[in-house]
């Protein structure tokens, strides 16, 4: 089962030109099984979403993007409007492990270079012991960036997962995961994240370059 695990709409993400029409229409043109909508700090999006796609036929995952001081994390299983501009990991560890969620970091290797960022992102005792994986192909960021994700994967014997961070409609599926499972709603998702098997992927690589234009 192939899923864009990372995706931004209109409905709830200002910096986000995706329509709820587009991502289906998107997803289902690119033969995706489905896509996360991560709205940044709120799940309501991703609700506008579900509810639109189930009705034309295609599966959309609820998940959430929260900024911490360790970086943005993919959030799966917790839903909550969160009002403050960084909410602090031990708080989101908290409310995510009280729901049995998933907490994955996004693009860990975005501003590396910027050594003002460099603490926030290294792999953290906190935060190895509460994320199931790492994104490593993420579809906003360079291909060394992602290669550098790929490593600090390696290095932590970590699970990799992929998706777009599409703001446009024309980079929904740029990087996706593959599941051996089919999971059908959040609490399978979450089983299957934490089960382990699954890879990360850029879809042209997966299908040839053509596929994904
Ligand atoms: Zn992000
Ligand atoms: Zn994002």
């Amino acid at each position: 089962m192939i899923v864009d695990l990372h995706v931004h709409t209109n409905i709830s993400s200002r910096c986000s030109s995706i329509t709820p029409e587009e991502l289906v229409a998107r997803g289902i043109g690119l033969c995706l099984d489905a896509a996360c909508v991560t709205e940044h700090s709120t799940g309501r999006g991703a609700q506008v979403n579900y509810e639109y796609a189930r009705e034309r036929g295609f599966l959309v995952f609820r998940g959430m993007e929260v900024f911490t001081e360790l970086g943005d994390m993919l959030v799966f299983g917790w839903e909550e409007d969160i009002r403050y501009y960084l909410f602090p990991f031990a708080d989101l560890r908290r409310e995510v492990e009280a729901r049995n969620g998933v907490i994955i970091p996004a693009h860990p290797c975005r501003g590396l270079a910027d050594a003002r960022h460099r603490q926030r992102h290294g792999m953290t005792e906190e935060l190895l012991e509460s994320i199931v994986a790492i994104e490593t192909h993420n579809g906003a960021m360079t291909r060394k960036n992602n290669e550098e994700a790929e490593s600090l994967r390696e290095k932590y014997s970590l699970k990799g997962v992929g998706g777009s961070d599409a703001h446009h409609v024309s980079h929904i599926g740029r990087c996706v995961t593959i599941f051996e499972e089919d999971p059908s709603d959040e609490e399978e998702l979450m089983k299957a994240l934490r089960g382990g098997r699954y890879r990360a992927a850029y879809l042209e690589e997966v299908r040839g370059p053509n596929a994904a234009g």
